[in-house]
């Protein structure tokens, strides 16, 4: 028997609605290119939302679940985006500045974007790839208007201030991210106006983000990754100020001092960065409660430093652009509080427990078949998802057995110990990609183009710690005959190799180190042993080649 409840519809339209009308007193807080910050209402981002929306569907080329990319960092412009695209029935679908032209066109083409907006700020990056990206029109926002293009700002001001919005149904699809596929392309994740809301909730819970209508949020994950983690709409549901800091703040603490941030999220690579700093301005950053922390892992030594020297509490999160992004959080249990402080950052540095609405399981595999493997907090599987925010299959492509079980869970490729309170550690990854400053390189497809050049005969991209980054990647190359008798220093064939690598890859994939061996070690089934190798690599660290 069906209860009787009204089947209301989860949609964005819904969060901007309740933002503008219990909240329209709040802030959106823009730090410029210029260092000057930019204000204004959640009351004047609505209007300009409405105005936006008629702009985009008066083109005549965007139709209802048409993708409309953008090409932007973390300004009120994407903001306004973030809300008008997917409210007026259309598909958000953010792009990564940081990847290649060779990537951008692989993703553009799949997508079919029908209109990219471009952040001026990046016209000259942007009109560099132009003739590779697909799309049929671009629209630049913070640029001056010319007799040929109008403005955004002009745009905005000629259009109807009234829309009513127009989303079919709460299944429809409310945005696309793509994430680095482990054989080298792209996949595309579809979200859905009710998995967004839903994730919105989840992630407002008082143990997860916990935001309130008394913070102050700065997003410093970029608006082009993984959706920001959510923070856009979590934050406007919660009726939250939000700080943006458009592409990189010259100083984090300056802007969480002169804005009274309480909230700010980032990848464990940027508060390592700003700790120095936001050390040295202790007092001026008293605002400053919690750091939300994900992407890759938060060292202990961080999390005590962060806790202990600044009084900032550090929540520790792991999840997927799959999964919208959160799956866990880590936050203590009252039973952890009587524990000593170093056992309390050991549990904090854990990925945390599953928000609730999502499942996790513990899987070895055999035969084809899923065991699930007990939570003692020793035993390491393969790490599997459920949750109503989390993809059943990737964009254009049918659900494989690599990543999707028969029997409905997410494989995520990362290799955890679960605890008997359900904190998860992520302990390897099974996946064939590399974390670096929170953003994936797949070193299957580094692998692919190294192999493509005649000084290569094997190729195998490993991961190395780095104090900075988490990780880097490392190339280990074995010649051919080509390469061996050109009688060029290792030093010249790596600056060969790393050009050769340029050309299809963005500037941080390209390997720091290339070491040469005679012939890479191999496992049973004849792939290349990188277990062997990076334990062969890190004890001989200081020298220039493997033993
Ligand atoms: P992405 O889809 O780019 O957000 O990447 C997701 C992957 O990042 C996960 O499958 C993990 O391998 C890694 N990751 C995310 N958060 C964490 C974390 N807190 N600790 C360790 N790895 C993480």
């Amino acid at each position: 028997m069906h209860g009787l409840m009204m089947n209301h519809p989860l949609t964005l339209a819904q969060i901007l609605e309740h933002a503008h009308r219990i909240h329209g007193n709040k802030r959106v807080t823009t730090l410029l290119p210029d260092q000057t910050l930019h204000s204004y209402n959640y009351t004047a981002l609505y209007e300009r939302v409405k105005r936006l929306a008629n702009v985009i569907t008066q083109v005549g080329i965007v139709q209802p679940g048409d993708r409309v990319a953008t090409y932007a960092s973390n300004t009120y412009q994407h903001l306004e985006l973030y809300y008008a695209i997917p409210c007026l029935g259309a598909v958000l679908h953010p792009l990564n500045i940081r990847l290649s032209a060779a990537q951008l066109a692989h993703i553009t083409h799949e997508a079919e974007d029908k209109v990219i907006f471009v952040d001026g700020a990046f016209a000259e990056q942007f009109e560099a790839l132009r003739n590779e990206i697909a799309c049929e029109q671009v629209t630049y926002f913070n640029q001056m208007s010319t007799d040929a293009d109008p403005s955004y700002e002009q745009l905005l001001s000629e259009a109807d201030p009234a829309y009513a919005w127009d989303i079919p149904d709460e299944n429809w699809a409310m945005g696309l991210c793509y994430t680095s596929g482990t054989q080298g392309e792209p996949r595309g994740v579809l979200y859905t106006h009710r998995s967004m809301f839903l994730h919105t909730l989840a992630v407002n819970q008082a143990d997860v983000f916990g935001l309130t209508e008394a913070d102050v949020v700065l997003p410093l994950v970029p608006m082009f990754h993984a959706m920001a983690w959510g923070l856009p709409y979590a934050s406007m549901f919660a009726g939250a100020d939000i700080v943006l800091p458009g592409a990189k703040p010259a100083c984090i603490a300056d802007l969480i001092a002169e804005t009274g941030v309480t909230v700010a999220a980032g990848v464990p690579t940027v508060w390592a960065e700003a700790y120095p700093e936001l050390r040295k301005r202790r007092q001026d950053i008293s605002s400053l409660r919690r750091l939300i922390v994900g992407g890759e892992a938060m060292p202990p030594t961080l999390i005590e430093a962060y806790e202990k020297k600044l009084g900032i509490e550090i929540c520790h999160a792991w999840g997927m652009t799959e999964m919208s992004p959160t799956g866990t959080f880590s936050k203590l249990r009252r039973e952890h509080q009587a524990l000593p402080d170093a056992e309390k950052w050991l549990i904090k540095a854990k990925q945390g427990r599953p928000i609730p609405g999502v499942k996790l399981r513990l899987a070895a595999e055999k035969s084809d078949e899923f065991t699930e493997l007990p939570w003692d907090g020793k035993t390491a599987g393969e790490l599997h998802v459920q949750s109503p925010w989390t993809a059943r299959a990737y964009y254009r492509s049918e659900p494989t057995d690599e990543h999707f079980t028969a029997d409905g869970w997410l494989r995520t490729g990362d290799i955890a110990t679960i605890d008997a309170h359900g904190y998860m550690q992520i302990v390897d990854r099974a996946k064939a990609l590399i974390r670096s400053g929170g953003e994936s390189i797949s070193s299957v497809a580094l692998e692919t183009a190294l192999l493509k050049h005649p000084y290569v005969t094997e190729a195998a991209v490993i991961g190395v710690p780095s104090e900075k980054w988490s990780e880097r990647p490392l190339a280990v190359i074995a010649l051919t005959p080509v390469g061996a008798v050109s009688n060029r220093a290792d030093a010249d064939i790596s600056d060969t190799l790393k050009q050769h690598l340029s050309v299809e890859f963005p500037k941080f994939w390209i390997p720091d180190r290339f070491v040469f061996v005679d012939e890479i070690p191999k496992t049973g089934v004849g792939k290349s042993d990188k277990h062997t190798l990076r334990k062969r690599l890190l004890s001989a660290e200081t020298k220039e080649k493997l033993p």
